[in-house]
C-alpha cells in the first residue's frame, strides 16, 4: 500500500468487511458539512459511533482503510475523496436495490408526438423510461439513482428525470463524461434501424452517438437534440421568456424528433434545424461534430 492508494482489486477486497463499510457510512454522516467543511472525528467519537466494543478489532480495520479512503490527521479521522465516492455511492443506493422502488407506468400530461396517445413513465430497474406504449416511441432513458425518487409525486418524479437527463446530457453534449470525467467521441450514423428497439432513433434519418472514450458511458440522441444545451437555444427561449432548461425534452417536438431536422449533406453530415416558438423559427446549422456552425431567427412562415 502507498499514501497513492491501492490497485483496484485491492481496493475493492477491503470493503468486504461490516465493520470497515460502517466506518464509511459513520466518517461520511459526521463529517461532510458544508457548513463545517470536513472536519476530522476523533478516534474516540468514531469508535462510539460505528459501534465496535473491541478495540483491536476496530482498530484492526481502521487501519486497512488508511490511506485509499480514509486519512488520520492530528484532529482525527476524514474520509478521502475514494471514501466520499463510496459513501455517496452508498446512500445513492447504487451498489445495492435497497430503495426496491418499483414505479408503475403513470401519465406524464404529453401527447406522443408520432401517434398522439399519452406519453407514459415508468421505472425499469433503475432506468427511468418516458415512452408511448402504443407505438414504441421513446422520449427518454435515463439512469436515475432510486433514492432521489423515494417519496416524490408523480409530477416530481418527472422534474427529478428531466434534471437528471439535463445534466447527464449537457455535460456529454460539451464533451465531457459525467460519470467519469474523461471525453466523449461523437458520432453520427443513418437511422437505418440497426439500433436496440427500445431506443428512440427508430425513425430518424441520422442519430447521434455520444460515446465516452473511457468508461464506455454512452447515449443516442435525435441531432436536433445537443440544441437543448446550446446557448443559442436557450437565449431564443429566454428572449421570448421562457426558461428552456425547465421543459422536459419530451415535451420539445423538435427536440425528440426529427421533424424539423433536414439533412443537408451525408459526408460530411450537415443539417438544418428548425426550432419554432410563438411567431419566430431559430433555425441552426450543425455539423457532423454536433457542432452549431451558424444560427439566425426567422419569422415563422405562416
Ligand atoms: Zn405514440
Ligand atoms: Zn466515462
Amino acid at each position: 500500500m502507498s499514501d497513492e492508494g491501492f490497485d483496484h482489486e485491492t481496493a475493492f477486497s477491503l470493503l468486504a468487511d461490516e465493520t470497515r463499510v460502517r466506518i464509511v457510512e459513520e466518517l461520511g454522516h459526521a463529517t461532510v458539512s458544508p457548513d463545517a467543511g470536513i472536519p476530522h472525528l476523533t478516534y474516540a467519537d468514531l469508535k462510539s459511533r460505528v459501534d465496535v466494543r473491541d478495540s483491536g478489532r476496530f482498530n484492526y480495520h481502521l487501519t486497512k482503510l488508511l490511506g485509499n479512503y480514509v486519512a488520520k490527521g492530528d484532529a482525527g479521522y476524514r474520509l478521502r475523496w475514494p471514501g466520499m465516492v463510496l459513501y455517496r455511492a452508498l446512500v445513492a443506493g447504487l451498489l445495492t436495490s435497497d430503495a426496491d422502488l418499483s414505479i408503475d407506468r403513470f401519465p406524464t400530461g404529453t401527447d406522443c408526438h408520432r401517434c398522439g396517445d399519452p406519453v407514459e413513465a415508468h421505472l425499469y430497474e433503475t432506468l427511468f423510461r418516458v415512452r408511448c406504449w402504443s407505438c414504441d416511441a421513446n422520449y427518454a432513458d435515463i439512469y436515475v439513482p432510486a433514492q432521489g425518487l423515494v417519496d416524490e409525486t408523480p409530477k416530481e418524479r418527472l422534474r427529478t428525470v428531466h434534471r437528471r437527463s439535463r445534466t447527464v446530457l449537457d455535460a456529454m453534449t460539451a464533451g465531457q463524461c459525467p460519470w467519469c470525467a474523461n471525453a466523449v467521441a461523437v458520432e453520427v450514423h443513418a437511422g437505418d434501424g440497426s439500433l436496440p428497439s427500445l431506443h428512440d432513433t427508430r425513425d430518424l434519418d441520422a442519430y447521434a452517438i455520444l460515446r465516452c472514450t473511457n468508461c464506455t458511458g454512452f447515449h443516442y440522441l435525435p441531432v436536433s437534440q445537443v440544441l437543448l444545451y446550446h446557448p443559442a437555444t436557450i437565449a431564443f427561449y429566454h428572449d421570448h421568456g421562457v426558461d428552456l432548461s425547465a421543459i422536459p425534452k419530451w415535451e420539445l417536438r423538435w427536440a425528440v424528433t426529427d421533424a424539423t431536422t433536414e439533412v443537408r449533406g451525408t459526408d460530411p453530415w450537415r443539417f438544418t434545424v428548425r426550432v419554432p416558438l410563438d411567431d419566430d423559427v431559430l433555425v441552426a446549422e450543425i455539423d457532423d461534430d454536433l457542432d452549431v456552425t451558424a444560427t439566425r431567427v426567422e419569422e415563422k412562415r405562416r
